[in-house]
Parts: structure tokens; sequence; C-alpha cells
């Protein structure tokens, strides 16, 4: 029997603009074992952040699926949604416009306690606060102090307590590292690594940064204008990236060591536009390996070793495979 928690397939979200229909999210097919991390990488405007959303229902799908604990979610009523915010929920990248500025440290944790109506009662509501902020590495003292008056690093770690309020089992993690100092970076990813252990919690971890997802993830979905162009387990990605977009994003990550120099890619050519895209591979404007096949036809998935797939006509004449 399969263990995952979340199926996503052919999940598609489309905005209508004066220009045209942008497709921000076109067809992405994926799953998520229970307890695990799948880390979703990608350029700015690649549709990973819409894609969480959508699977949130903050953002409602164009159309396919959404497949949540065996459940078909993808449309839900009113009270299955409240239902599902308790399970399901997010960490946002900017901790300091995400917590509202005139409420305390105790305001903001309680909040999702006293919408669902948890409890009433202000012992245990202040019980449950201690208990949450101990738990994510907040000393008891800042429980009134208010969002301005803390670092990057302690107001993320606000975020990562109201999100676990509601004791959920998946957590999108949309970028919740990036405006954080790398010091700051690793202290937040090892957080979220411990509570993962002990809550059992199951990740969608957001980033443009592939470096971030490396210790933290199970599985990498690299995404390119809305689509997938590479997934695998996050140990073999990196070991073994085979799309071109993928090297490229892999080749910018600086290397510790001196004498395992990696060359850096830099890609030419235009970002073609989400807006009514042309037929073909989105990536051919920017491939150094394109050709005419790529501009006219869109290539299909196709899973080159256990786990490993990849979304590109020449994958094989590429990495001589
Ligand atoms: Fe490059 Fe063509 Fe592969 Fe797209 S399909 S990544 S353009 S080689």
């Amino acid at each position: 029997m399969s263990n995952n928690i979340l199926e996503v397939k052919n999940l598609k979200k489309h905005f209508d603009t004066p220009k045209g229909t942008l497709h921000a999210v076109d067809g992405v097919d994926f799953t998520i074992e229970a307890g695990k991390t799948l880390g979703v990488v990608g350029e700015s405007g690649c549709g990973k952040s819409t894609l969480g959303r959508v699977i949130l229902h903050l953002l409602d799908s164009t159309s396919g699926e959404i497949i949540y604990d065996g459940e078909n979610i993808t449309k839900v009523d009113k009270k299955q949604f409240i239902d599902l915010r308790k399970e399901m929920q997010i960490i946002f990248q900017d901790p300091f416009s995400s917590l509202d500025p005139r409420m305390t440290v105790s305001e903001i944790i309680k909040e999702p306690l006293v919408i669902h109506g948890v409890t009433k009662d202000k012992n245990e509501l202040d019980k449950r606060v201690s208990e949450l902020m101990s738990t994510v590495g907040l000393v008891d003292r800042l429980v009134n102090a208010y969002p301005h008056e803390l670092d990057g690093g302690r107001r993320q770690r606000i975020g990562i307590a109201r999100a676990l309020a509601l004791n959920p089992k998946f957590i999108v993690a949309d970028e919740p590292v990036s405006a954080l100092d790398v010091s700051i970076q690793a202290q937040v990813l090892n957080l979220m690594q411990d509570l993962q252990q002990e809550f059992g919690l199951t990740y969608m971890f957001i980033t443009h940064d592939l470096s971030v997802v490396k210790h933290i993830s199970d599985e990498i979905l690299v995404m390119y204008l809305g689509k997938m162009v590479e997934k695998a387990p996050a140990k073999e990605l990196f070991a073994n990236p085979l799309h071109p977009y993928t090297k490229a994003l892999l080749s910018a990550i600086p290397t510790p060591s001196l004498t395992k120099k990696r060359e850096r890619i830099l890609l030419k050519g235009e970002i073609v536009s989400p807006i009514e895209p042309k037929p073909g591979c989105r990536f051919a404007p920017r491939c150094p390996y394109a050709e005419e096949l790529c501009r006219t036809t869109e290539p299909e998935i196709e899973e080159v070793s256990l786990g490993h797939e990849i979304v590109c006509h020449f994958v094989k004449e590429i990495n001589k495979l």
C-alpha cells in the first residue's frame, strides 16, 4: 500500500490577464511520501509558489487533481477547507511581512488556536503557546515581544510555531529561509528537520536556491515556467543532474573544494513568456542543446533510472546515456 500523503495529478493553474492566459502551473505530477520532504526548485516566476498555494487551496486550481491522505481534495466546501487548514499549513518567506506588527508573539501563535476554537480557556491557551515557543527554541520572556523587536531568525521561529499550533501533518514551506542570513538559515533548517523527526511532518519545501534543499529534501522537483523538467531523489539529483536547466542551476552553487571546481553554466537567451506559451520545450530559447524538434514539440516525461524523471528530447545524447 502506498504511503503517499499527497498525490498531485496533471495540476494546472492558469490566470486570465489582459494579454492572454498565463500558464503559471501547467500540468505538474508528483507524490510525497508521509514524513518526507519534496524540494521544489526553480527561478522566480516558474510557478513553484503558485503550486504550493493551489495545493493548500489558497488559490483554486484550473484543472487536475489533488489527493491528500487518500481523499480527493481538488474541490472542497467551506467545512472541508476548515478541516484541511488544521492538517495543511504554510510557512512564508518573509517572516516580517507575514506577522502582524501590532500583535505580540503570544497573540500571533495563539491566533490559529482561537480561530479554530481549539479552546477558550486562557490558561490552556497560554500553556500551548509556551509549549510551542519551547518547541521552536523561543525563550518564554519573548512572549509579549512584538515582531519588530526580534531578529529574522526568531521571527521565522514564530512563523513556524504558528504553523505548528494546530498539529498539522503537511507543511508547505515557501522560501522559509531566503530572507535570513546564512548562519541563521542553517539554524532554521536544522529546527525544521528536528520538528519533522519529532512530529512526523511532511514538507513541500519551495526555494529558488538548490543548495538550501540539498540536505533537507528526500526528493527534488525542478520547475521551469510552470512545468517540471526533472525530478529525482535528492542525492541522485546532485550527483547526476541530467536536464540542461538543472545543470545550470547546480553550476551556480559555490563548491567548498579548491580542487573540484564546478564550471559555471551561464544561460543566455530570453525566458519565454508564460502567457499563451508557444508549443515545444519552454527552455529551448535558453538551452545550448536546442534543436528544431525542441521548438515544435513538447518533450514528455521519461524515467531514466528508478525515480529519476526528466523532460527533454535529447537527454540521452546530452548525457551520453
Ligand atoms: Fe534543451 Fe531541447 Fe532538451 Fe528542451 S528538449 S532541454 S530545448 S535539448
